[in-house]
């Protein structure tokens, strides 16, 4: 039964014309499927509407072929057949009782139209302002004729959003693109009626909002996504000169790595003191993310007045169904984002949203898989699962749903694997929720026992007389070199100078003064451990063979803050060096483009070049088939990083698939062939 404090939450909102069931609203966010996934995008915003969110948006949707972001997933409302292709999500929407927005785009100088081939409209002359990306080439300065074009085009675009039956559609004045470079002094230096003072500089973003306003005709509301922040005055000013314009505000903040920070750095509700200003000086209701995951903090915002309704992207990825578990009471059942932007790093490398907590995400067309409903079996099987990580609890929990019943073995004291030891190293607390809400669920589970502190051989799985048997026993960092920029690792070692990275998540004592990280893994991992080392007193090296630390949290959002933690903490970053030998008090290190070599003093050297899956139980198991099979086991599995070491979220996601197909032979061509081919009919 709902929590009476929360009943705020779920009072009806009038947005102008249209009236949003309850305060939660899921803004616009990438998804990784675009224009070219519409089924896919459909059934995921369903599971949203379906979860109980008031309102659901789409990403970024282009107005005009000269707004392209290839090769990065957006939507389009280009023509009749992107109309067909919201239709299917607005109507996927509407069928649960929510409102559906889209956000409409125009990318200016932050694109370079890799896919059209058009000279992106940018405000001024230069290359690409999305820095991440790096494209040679520069956009075109537009005119007065170019301004013309782009809001005929925005009209077009709101015309066609009305025949896909959006009931708000959005004019996005932020994150970079087209707008936000007019509204930027620094940007915007024309010198006609759309430059120079802050009146001129808002005045496409005020046209844009009335023409909306004029084509949508109460149909469907007006929406504008727009920046404040404290520490920048003039954004107040803009937004006091629009404050009444638009239907529904949806605020943000300038700094785009507040707004979506990784949580090694950006906690709960971050945005709250910049969106509170704002909104006291309006009349229209106002939308503001913050990772929110407690309906304690949300029922307060609302209360306090800070905002008028709950915005979330990352919340709602994890959990889709976060609003219908508030309205049930079941607050313990909520399974909260842990900030890692996982999702966000695989729209940003072009494929659907992933996500660390809930491995149905991106899956439910193509799968069928659900975030809340697991399939019960038609035949219940007795099942062990040996190791009690991401990978195994995940089993675990969803084995015990589906009614089998389990046995999860685990041979340490504490559960939960490697998250429980990263979540002690700085800036990963949140990490251990991974863990909490798979025991959660495990421990409402009748038919699952769990039995820590019994490491397993195969001589006590044989004696268990279970059927089936998962082994998730994980992955230990190797002592060598081998990996992405080596075949052979270190030419020479003294193995007394090796530390590996376990010993360093089991908290063991290093000896001596000076640490050397050599860094070939490219993730958190090697900043985590750094800052970690410097904790404990230690100086620190941190050595990459890449050109910066931390080279795939560009996609997570994290690079720039997890470097720049790293310099305040004292650590000494080299780049693009490998190491070759570890010996007599030093490592010899190579320049990767020239082979020059240099050499540091140092006491230790921490290898994070690559994992090693544990599999020695496995090994004994499938060694010997007729002793298994005599104890009456069918079939022996490896998931999660005893398969192949990787992320969380893909031990997660090898967890719940080895569970949802457990004992089913799966034809993988067929599985996955089911793709949205353009010349598919079905
Ligand atoms: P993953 O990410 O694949 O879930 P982890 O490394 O996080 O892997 O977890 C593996 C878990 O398996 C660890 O908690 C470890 O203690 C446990 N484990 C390893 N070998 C055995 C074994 N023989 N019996 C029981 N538990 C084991
Ligand atoms: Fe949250 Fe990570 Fe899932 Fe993204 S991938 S929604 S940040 S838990």
């Amino acid at each position: 039964m709902r929590d009476p404090r929360h009943d705020i939450l779920f009072e009806p909102i009038q947005l102008g014309p249209v009236t949003a069931k309850n305060r939660f609203y899921q803004v616009p966010h990438c998804t990784g499927m675009g224009w070219r996934r519409p089924k896919t995008l459909a059934a995921m915003r369903e599971v949203k509407a379906e979860g109980g969110w008031g309102v659901v948006n789409t990403e970024y949707c282009s107005i005009h072929p000269t707004s392209d972001n290839d090769a990065f997933p957006f939507c389009a409302l280009w023509d009749q057949e992107d109309i067909a292709a919201h239709h299917l999500m607005t109507s996927a929407v509407h069928n649960h009782g929510a409102l559906a927005g889209v956000e409409l785009w125009i990318g200016g100088g932050m694109v370079v139209n890799l896919g059209t081939r058009i000279p992106a409209l940018g405000l001024r002359n230069r290359p690409q302002t999305d820095f991440t990306v790096l494209n040679p080439g520069q956009n075109r300065q537009i005119d007065k004729q170019d301004i013309r074009n782009i809001r005929e085009w925005h009209r077009n675009a709101a015309k066609r959003a009305l025949e896909a039956e959006f009931d708000i559609v959005y004019v996005y004045a932020t994150h970079g693109y087209l707008l936000s470079e007019f509204l930027n002094p620094e940007t915007n230096t024309r010198s006609d009626e759309y430059g120079g003072s802050l009146e001129n500089r808002v005045r496409l973003i005020r046209e844009l909002i009335e023409e909306t306003k004029e084509i949508v005709d109460g149909r469907a509301a007006v929406a504008t996504r727009f920046s404040v922040g404290l520490e920048d005055a003039e954004s107040y000013d803009a937004f006091g000169l629009l404050s009444d314009l638009p239907d529904v505000w949806d605020l943000t903040v300038p700094d785009y790595n507040v707004e979506m920070g990784n949580s090694r750095f950006i906690k709960e509700a971050a945005l709250t003191n910049s969106v509170e200003k704002a909104r006291a000086m309006t009349s229209k209701p106002v939308v503001a993310v913050g990772r929110f995951t407690s309906p304690d903090t949300m029922a307060w915002l609302l209360k306090e007045g800070v905002q008028d309704m709950i915005g979330a992207a990352r919340p709602s990825i994890a959990d889709p169904f976060i609003p219908n578990k508030i309205d049930a009471g079941q607050i313990e059942d909520i399974r909260e984002c842990i900030g890692c932007n996982v999702c966000y790093a695989h729209d940003s490398l072009g494929v659907p949203i992933r996500c660390t907590q809930n491995p149905t995400m991106g899956e439910e067309w193509r799968l069928g898989w659900h975030p809340e409903k697991v399939k019960r079996t038609p035949k219940a099987e007795k099942v062990l699962v040996v190791g009690a990580g991401p990978a195994g609890l995940e089993a675990t929990r969803v084995l015990g749903q589906m009614g089998h019943s389990v046995l999860l073995a685990e041979a340490d004291r504490t559960l939960g694997g490697r998250v429980t030891k990263e979540a002690k190293l700085p800036g990963l607390a949140e990490w251990a929720r991974v863990r909490d809400w798979r025991l959660t669920q495990i421990d409402k589970l009748t038919t699952v026992e769990v039995f820590p502190q019994s490491p397993m051989t195969a001589d006590s799985v044989l004696e268990l007389g279970v059927s089936r048997v998962l082994i998730s026993t994980g992955a230990k960092w190797a002592k060598d070199a081998v990996g992405r920029h080596s075949d052979i690792g270190f030419t020479q070692t003294d193995p007394t100078m090796i530390v590996t990275g376990d010993e360093i998540l089991d908290g063991s004592k290093i000896n001596g003064k000076k640490i050397v990280i050599y860094d070939d893994d490219h993730y958190y991992f090697g900043s985590v451990c750094a800052l970690e080392l410097r904790k404990r007193g230690h100086e620190v090296v941190l050595i990459t063979p890449a050109g910066r630390v931390c080279g795939w949290g560009a996609y997570t959002d994290e690079q720039e803050a997890s470097t720049h933690a790293l310099i305040k903490a004292g650590v000494e970053i080299i780049t693009n060096k490998t190491i070759d030998t570890v010996a007599s008090g030093r490592a010899e290190l190579s320049c990767v483009f020239s082979n020059t070599p240099s050499t540091i003093a140092c006491d230790a050297v921490v290898p994070l070049t690559r994992k090693i899956p544990v599999t020695d139980l496995y090994d004994d198991l499938i060694y010997n088939k007729n002793r298994y099979t005599e104890a009456g086991i069918q079939s022996i599995s490896r998931i999660g990083d005893a398969e192949a070491p990787s992320i969380i979220a893909a031990a997660i996601h090898s967890g719940y698939r080895a569970a949802f197909d457990l004992g089913q032979d799966i034809d993988l061509a067929q599985r996955y062939g089911r793709r949205e081919h353009p010349a598919s009919t079905c």
